[in-house]
Protein backbone atom coordinates (compact mmCIF):
# COMPACT_ATOMS: atom_id res chain seq x y z
CA UNK A 1 0.00 0.00 0.00
CA UNK A 2 1.65 3.59 -0.95
CA UNK A 3 0.37 6.21 1.32
CA UNK A 4 0.32 9.88 0.40
CA UNK A 5 0.36 12.83 2.21
CA UNK A 6 -0.52 16.25 0.38
CA UNK A 7 -0.59 18.98 2.40
CA UNK A 8 -1.88 17.67 5.73
CA UNK A 9 -2.13 20.37 8.08
CA UNK A 10 -3.94 20.42 11.57
CA UNK A 11 -5.70 23.08 14.27
CA UNK A 12 -7.08 22.52 17.00
CA UNK A 13 -10.08 24.83 18.10
CA UNK A 14 -10.05 25.19 21.79
CA UNK A 15 -12.72 28.41 22.42
CA UNK A 16 -11.30 31.27 21.02
CA UNK A 17 -8.05 29.52 20.68
CA UNK A 18 -6.32 27.44 18.72
CA UNK A 19 -3.22 25.05 17.94
CA UNK A 20 -2.09 24.73 14.59
CA UNK A 21 -0.25 21.34 15.26
CA UNK A 22 0.73 20.32 11.58
CA UNK A 23 1.78 22.44 8.78
CA UNK A 24 1.57 21.26 5.16
CA UNK A 25 3.19 18.27 5.43
CA UNK A 26 3.84 16.34 2.35
CA UNK A 27 5.27 12.60 2.02
CA UNK A 28 4.93 9.63 0.21
CA UNK A 29 5.50 6.04 1.80
CA UNK A 30 5.63 3.35 -0.37
CA UNK A 31 4.62 -0.02 0.69
CA UNK A 32 6.92 -2.15 2.54
CA UNK A 33 8.80 0.78 4.16
CA UNK A 34 9.32 1.14 7.27
CA UNK A 35 9.46 4.47 9.28
CA UNK A 36 9.67 6.23 12.55
CA UNK A 37 8.69 9.27 13.75
CA UNK A 38 10.35 11.26 16.32
CA UNK A 39 9.49 14.25 18.10
CA UNK A 40 9.45 15.94 21.69
CA UNK A 41 6.26 15.39 23.69
CA UNK A 42 3.11 17.47 22.32
CA UNK A 43 4.74 17.66 18.66
CA UNK A 44 1.55 16.39 17.21
CA UNK A 45 2.87 12.72 16.50
CA UNK A 46 -0.24 11.16 18.20
CA UNK A 47 -2.43 13.65 15.91
CA UNK A 48 -0.37 12.70 12.76
CA UNK A 49 -0.73 8.67 13.22
CA UNK A 50 -4.37 9.44 13.91
CA UNK A 51 -4.95 11.00 10.78
CA UNK A 52 -2.55 8.20 8.97
CA UNK A 53 -5.23 5.93 10.81
CA UNK A 54 -7.89 7.49 9.63
CA UNK A 55 -9.71 7.89 13.04
CA UNK A 56 -9.21 11.45 12.54
CA UNK A 57 -10.73 13.03 9.00
CA UNK A 58 -10.79 16.50 10.08
CA UNK A 59 -7.66 18.37 8.39
CA UNK A 60 -6.82 20.07 5.34
CA UNK A 61 -4.69 18.04 2.86
CA UNK A 62 -4.96 15.04 1.04
CA UNK A 63 -4.28 11.45 2.55
CA UNK A 64 -4.44 9.07 -0.26
CA UNK A 65 -4.05 4.95 0.03
CA UNK A 66 -3.48 3.72 -3.22
CA UNK A 67 -4.06 6.86 -4.87
CA UNK A 68 -7.72 6.61 -3.20
CA UNK A 69 -8.72 9.75 -1.04
CA UNK A 70 -9.94 9.03 2.25
CA UNK A 71 -12.47 11.56 2.36
CA UNK A 72 -14.31 10.72 -0.40
CA UNK A 73 -15.17 7.08 1.85
CA UNK A 74 -18.48 7.63 4.18
CA UNK A 75 -17.79 6.52 7.53
CA UNK A 76 -19.40 3.20 6.84
CA UNK A 77 -16.76 2.32 3.77
CA UNK A 78 -14.04 3.96 6.00
CA UNK A 79 -14.87 1.84 9.04
CA UNK A 80 -14.36 -1.03 6.60
CA UNK A 81 -11.58 -0.28 4.86
CA UNK A 82 -9.77 0.63 8.44
CA UNK A 83 -10.42 -3.02 9.46
CA UNK A 84 -9.01 -4.38 6.79
CA UNK A 85 -6.22 -2.41 5.78
CA UNK A 86 -4.86 -1.06 9.14
CA UNK A 87 -3.43 -2.43 12.18
CA UNK A 88 -3.11 -0.33 15.37
CA UNK A 89 -0.52 -0.78 18.56
CA UNK A 90 -0.42 1.40 21.26
CA UNK A 91 1.80 2.47 23.86
CA UNK A 92 -0.42 0.01 26.35
CA UNK A 93 -1.39 -2.93 25.02
CA UNK A 94 -5.46 -3.17 25.61
CA UNK A 95 -5.47 -6.46 25.78
CA UNK A 96 -8.85 -7.51 27.53
CA UNK A 97 -8.30 -9.09 30.96
CA UNK A 98 -11.14 -11.54 30.63
CA UNK A 99 -10.10 -13.39 27.81
CA UNK A 100 -6.61 -15.54 27.34
CA UNK A 101 -4.04 -14.61 25.26
CA UNK A 102 -5.48 -16.70 22.50
CA UNK A 103 -8.66 -15.09 22.67
CA UNK A 104 -7.29 -11.70 22.49
CA UNK A 105 -5.71 -12.19 19.40
CA UNK A 106 -8.74 -13.96 17.75
CA UNK A 107 -11.00 -10.80 18.98
CA UNK A 108 -10.94 -9.06 16.15
CA UNK A 109 -11.93 -12.03 13.84
CA UNK A 110 -14.93 -12.69 15.77
CA UNK A 111 -16.99 -10.68 12.91
CA UNK A 112 -16.22 -12.79 10.03
CA UNK A 113 -18.77 -14.95 9.15
CA UNK A 114 -16.47 -17.46 7.33
CA UNK A 115 -15.99 -20.70 8.47
CA UNK A 116 -12.81 -21.11 6.22
CA UNK A 117 -11.86 -17.71 7.08
CA UNK A 118 -12.00 -18.28 10.56
CA UNK A 119 -10.14 -21.26 10.29
CA UNK A 120 -7.22 -19.86 8.98
CA UNK A 121 -7.12 -17.00 11.00
CA UNK A 122 -6.62 -19.75 14.08
CA UNK A 123 -4.11 -21.17 11.80
CA UNK A 124 -2.53 -18.06 11.26
CA UNK A 125 -2.71 -16.81 14.84
CA UNK A 126 -0.97 -20.15 16.32
CA UNK A 127 1.52 -19.72 13.69
CA UNK A 128 2.44 -15.99 15.02
CA UNK A 129 2.18 -17.03 18.44
CA UNK A 130 4.73 -20.01 18.04
CA UNK A 131 7.16 -17.51 16.31
CA UNK A 132 7.35 -14.90 18.99
CA UNK A 133 7.48 -17.81 21.78
CA UNK A 134 4.67 -17.53 23.08
CA UNK A 135 2.40 -21.07 22.89
CA UNK A 136 3.24 -22.38 25.96
CA UNK A 137 1.06 -19.11 27.02
CA UNK A 138 -2.00 -19.06 25.02
CA UNK A 139 -4.27 -20.20 27.90
CA UNK A 140 -2.89 -17.48 30.01
CA UNK A 141 -4.53 -14.04 30.81
CA UNK A 142 -3.44 -10.69 30.40
CA UNK A 143 -2.78 -10.47 34.32
CA UNK A 144 -0.14 -13.61 34.01
CA UNK A 145 1.77 -12.49 31.07
CA UNK A 146 4.47 -9.83 31.44
CA UNK A 147 4.41 -6.11 30.02
CA UNK A 148 6.55 -7.64 27.14
CA UNK A 149 4.89 -10.54 26.47
CA UNK A 150 1.51 -8.24 26.52
CA UNK A 151 2.63 -6.43 24.10
CA UNK A 152 3.91 -8.99 21.81
CA UNK A 153 0.41 -10.17 21.97
CA UNK A 154 -1.22 -6.90 21.13
CA UNK A 155 1.12 -6.85 18.02
CA UNK A 156 -0.14 -10.45 16.73
CA UNK A 157 -3.68 -8.77 17.39
CA UNK A 158 -2.40 -6.14 14.66
CA UNK A 159 -1.67 -8.19 12.21
CA UNK A 160 -4.05 -10.80 12.54
CA UNK A 161 -6.41 -9.16 9.68
CA UNK A 162 -3.07 -9.10 7.37
CA UNK A 163 -2.88 -5.79 7.48
CA UNK A 164 -1.00 -3.83 4.71
CA UNK A 165 -0.71 -1.00 7.17
CA UNK A 166 0.93 -1.13 10.86
CA UNK A 167 0.60 2.06 12.87
CA UNK A 168 2.26 2.08 16.36
CA UNK A 169 2.42 4.47 18.91
CA UNK A 170 5.06 4.63 21.42
CA UNK A 171 4.70 0.66 21.18
CA UNK A 172 7.82 0.10 23.66
CA UNK A 173 6.76 3.33 25.80
CA UNK A 174 6.17 1.36 28.66
CA UNK A 175 8.70 -1.67 28.45
CA UNK A 176 12.00 -2.46 30.11
CA UNK A 177 15.28 -2.66 27.36
CA UNK A 178 14.94 -6.43 27.08
CA UNK A 179 11.43 -6.28 26.18
CA UNK A 180 11.25 -2.88 24.43
CA UNK A 181 14.31 -4.74 22.12
CA UNK A 182 12.12 -8.18 21.32
CA UNK A 183 8.85 -6.22 20.54
CA UNK A 184 11.43 -3.56 18.52
CA UNK A 185 12.68 -6.90 16.75
CA UNK A 186 9.31 -8.29 15.69
CA UNK A 187 7.72 -5.02 14.24
CA UNK A 188 11.08 -4.75 11.83
CA UNK A 189 10.50 -8.62 10.98
CA UNK A 190 7.09 -8.55 10.38
CA UNK A 191 7.48 -5.19 8.03
CA UNK A 192 10.18 -7.37 6.36
CA UNK A 193 8.44 -11.02 6.47
CA UNK A 194 4.95 -9.77 5.73
CA UNK A 195 5.77 -6.69 3.73
CA UNK A 196 3.84 -4.71 5.91
CA UNK A 197 4.22 -1.44 5.71
CA UNK A 198 5.38 0.02 9.14
CA UNK A 199 4.69 3.92 10.91
CA UNK A 200 6.00 3.79 14.50
CA UNK A 201 6.12 6.89 16.65
CA UNK A 202 8.62 6.76 19.65
CA UNK A 203 10.86 8.00 21.58
CA UNK A 204 13.81 5.29 21.44
CA UNK A 205 16.60 5.98 19.42
CA UNK A 206 16.96 1.79 19.60
CA UNK A 207 13.90 1.39 17.80
CA UNK A 208 13.80 3.92 15.30
CA UNK A 209 17.08 2.48 14.47
CA UNK A 210 15.73 -0.37 13.02
CA UNK A 211 13.64 1.38 10.81
CA UNK A 212 14.56 2.34 7.17
CA UNK A 213 13.87 6.22 7.06
CA UNK A 214 13.72 8.86 10.29
CA UNK A 215 11.60 11.63 10.51
CA UNK A 216 11.53 14.46 13.24
CA UNK A 217 8.42 16.60 13.73
CA UNK A 218 9.47 20.21 14.51
CA UNK A 219 7.01 22.50 14.38
CA UNK A 220 4.57 20.77 12.24
CA UNK A 221 6.90 19.57 10.00
CA UNK A 222 8.31 16.02 9.43
CA UNK A 223 12.48 17.03 9.15
CA UNK A 224 14.14 13.46 7.27
CA UNK A 225 17.18 12.71 9.10
P1 LIG B 1 2.48 13.98 20.78
O1 LIG B 1 1.83 12.69 20.45
O2 LIG B 1 3.65 14.31 19.91
O3 LIG B 1 2.88 14.06 22.23
P2 LIG B 1 -0.14 15.11 20.29
O4 LIG B 1 -0.41 14.85 18.86
O5 LIG B 1 -0.83 14.23 21.26
O6 LIG B 1 1.43 15.17 20.54
O7 LIG B 1 -0.57 16.61 20.64
C1 LIG B 1 -0.05 17.73 19.92
C2 LIG B 1 -0.60 19.01 20.52
O8 LIG B 1 -2.00 19.08 20.27
C3 LIG B 1 -0.43 19.10 22.03
O9 LIG B 1 -0.15 20.44 22.36
C4 LIG B 1 -1.79 18.70 22.57
O10 LIG B 1 -2.06 19.31 23.79
C5 LIG B 1 -2.72 19.19 21.49
N1 LIG B 1 -3.94 18.34 21.37
C6 LIG B 1 -3.96 17.01 21.17
N2 LIG B 1 -5.23 16.56 21.07
C7 LIG B 1 -6.03 17.63 21.22
C8 LIG B 1 -7.45 17.85 21.22
N3 LIG B 1 -8.29 16.83 21.01
N4 LIG B 1 -7.90 19.10 21.40
C9 LIG B 1 -7.06 20.12 21.57
N5 LIG B 1 -5.71 20.02 21.58
C10 LIG B 1 -5.20 18.79 21.41
MG1 LIG C 1 1.50 10.96 21.60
Amino acid sequence: MILTLENISKTYQNGASSLNVLSNITLSIESSESVAIVGPSGSGKSTLLNILGTLDTDYTGILKFDNENIKTLNEQKLAKFRNKKIGFIFQTHHLLPQLNLLENILLPTLILKDKNLKKQSETRALELINSVGLFDKIKQYPGQLSGGECQRTAVIRALINKPDLLLADEPTGSLDNESADNVGNLLASVNKLQNTTLIVVTHSVELAGKMNKSYKLVNGKLISF
